[in-house]
């Protein structure tokens, strides 16, 4: 094996990890294959969202507009365990709100701007194995066709060939509830609906027949319990048959568009990186769906990942820049984990965890808890730990305004970004220019002498995933923080 490669990257699996990844490949002249196992997208609607953070990326790319035109903006409070609660005041975000926005068309939009950036997508192409040495990637399809690649990626969900093929492990809590859903219609008045749910709901929570658009749709979903086998999909007649176990009545579903079911395993994987593969999205991590954060997740393992491995094939990532991706992203992945965990708990019936239910109900009527909760699930307070410093170091900058427009408005090149201040009140042409200086850098970083009222920092260093790097005003200071995340400087 090795040698020169036509394809840099191939990337398993098209959901939304996927996409976002090759996209993000594709923008530092990545060559990306993406193989996709089925033929079709899928109609199944999982995720029904984006968190602000999501929405910010999509915001660093230049995507926010379309996803804006399709989705409806609500509320951010109320995620956390399905606690009602208004939205906290103040949240860090230029976007307080959760955008609902169907997965088919997420999937659909990241699958619009990864072909714009030139990714290829070979659908119907199952990877089935899978080798590797230090130079050298090989994939095999279904087909029998081998593909040679210097990384691969998996993104192939939850049930990800690609980790089992690793050998890593998986480690977790398996599936204890099984839920079946679907969308199709109802035969009897909405009003009858809403009040028989309004009811079930006092003892179950994982259940809901709500309606959805308006071509009289209706979303169900309802626990599988008791439920004979384990078809996939489930047919028309198991969906009834557990109406009627839960609700007492089966509402007269007919005419489904789709049916589909899925399961509480909740399991972390223990390395993200073996070699030359990685693994990202529902691949690396499962969960149940409590407060929608499993897509969203895998869109920022994704934006994390995308840059650094396009340093490594583009010949300039520092040592250890790529394994940065699990030493950040796993512990994210391990809290998300967490909180869904603690959201699964407060979401059962059961006399004890309901008290503890109430309790977290009263204590989020503080402004900070409230706050605290939906950063979570926002994702919004993620700090990576790039050493002791200033509070913005580690975490994500907040998109502010400039002279020249929006922050995030420059950052659609998926480029490191210095943001200078110093040179903003400056009176001569020289000083202009700011004091500071990414020479040497300046193919990979963008050098931005501009000023925000917003932002109260002389400079800040900026990667291409919007991760504060480094804060200050001295160039020699700078000149040891941009190796660690740049590399070496060229003449
Ligand atoms: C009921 C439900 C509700 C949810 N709601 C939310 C929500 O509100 N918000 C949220 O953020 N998340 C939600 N999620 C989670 C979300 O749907 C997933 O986290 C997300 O789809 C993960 O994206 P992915 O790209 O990593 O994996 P997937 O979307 O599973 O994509 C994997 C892709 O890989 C392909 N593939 C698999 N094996 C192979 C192979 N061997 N070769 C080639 N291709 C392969 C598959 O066909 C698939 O297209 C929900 C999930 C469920 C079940």
């Amino acid at each position: 094996m090795g040698g020169s490669f036509v394809i840099d990257v191939i990337v398993a699996g098209a959901g939304p990890t996927g996409m976002m990844l090759a996209s993000e490949l594709r923008l530092h002249g990545v060559q990306v294959l993406v193989l996709e196992r089925d033929a079709e997208p899928t109609k199944v609607v999982r995720s029904l969202g984006m968190h602000a953070r999501s929405v910010e990326v999509m915001d660093q790319r230049g995507l926010l507009e379309q996803f804006l035109a399709l989705g409806t903006q609500y509320p951010t409070g109320g995620f956390f365990a399905g606690i009602p609660k208004p939205s906290p005041e103040q949240l860090d975000t230029a976007h307080p709100y959760t955008l609902g926005i169907p997965q088919p068309l997420t999937d659909r939009l990241l699958t619009e701007h990864a072909i714009e950036v030139g990714v290829e997508i070979r659908r119907d192409c199952e990877l089935v194995g899978l080798s590797q040495d230090d130079n050298d990637v090989a994939a095999e399809l279904a087909d029998g066709t081998r593909l040679h690649a210097r990384y691969l990626v998996g993104c192939d969900g939850g049930r990800s060939t690609v980790r089992k093929l690793l050998g890593v492990g998986f480690p977790g809590e398996p599936t204890r509830i099984e839920t079946l859903l679907g969308e199709m219609e109802v035969g009897v008045p909405p009003e009858t609906v809403a009040e028989v749910v309004t009811e079930v709901r006092k003892t179950r929570r994982w259940f809901g027949v709500g309606p959805i658009g308006d071509e009289g749709l209706f979303r169900v979903v309802v626990p599988a319990a008791g439920l004979a086998g384990d078809r996939t999909p489930p047919t028309m007649e198991d969906v009834r048959q557990q109406l009627r176990v839960v609700a007492g009545t089966d509402f007269g579903v007919h005419s489904p568009r789709w049916l589909s079911r899925f399961g509480d395993a909740t399991r972390l994987a223990e390395r993200y990186r073996v070699g030359r593969v990685l693994l990202a999205g529902d691949a690396a991590h499962i969960h149940p769906p409590a407060g929608g954060q499993g897509l969203n997740l895998g869109v920022q393992d994704a934006f994390n990942l995308g840059w650094k491995l396009a340093a490594e094939v583009n010949g300039w990532a520092p040592s250890g820049l790529l394994d940065s991706y699990h030493t950040e992203r796993h512990p994210v992945a391990a809290a998300v984990l967490d909180n869904v965990r603690a959201q699964t708990e407060l979401m059962s019936v059961e006399p004890g965890p309901q008290a503890v239910r109430r309790l977290l109900s009263e204590l989020m009527d503080f402004e900070e808890v409230n706050r605290y909760l939906t950063e979570k699930i926002a994702a919004l307070g993620i700090r990576y730990d790039f050493g002791e410093g200033h509070e913005l170091l580690g975490r994500r900058m907040r998109d502010v305004g400039l002279k020249r427009g929006r922050l995030y408005g420059l950052m659609h090149g998926g480029r490191g970004l210095l943001l200078d201040q110093t040179g903003a009140d400056a009176r001569s042409a020289d000083a202009a220019l700011g004091r500071l200086s990414v020479a040497g850098w300046g193919d990979r970083v963008d050098h931005l002498v501009d000023v925000s009222e917003e932002l109260d920092v002389p400079a800040l260093l900026m990667r291409p995933d919007g991760h504060v790097a480094w804060v200050g005003e001295d160039q020699q200071d700078l000149l040891g923080a941009l190796p660690r995340w740049f590399g070496t400087p060229v003449n």
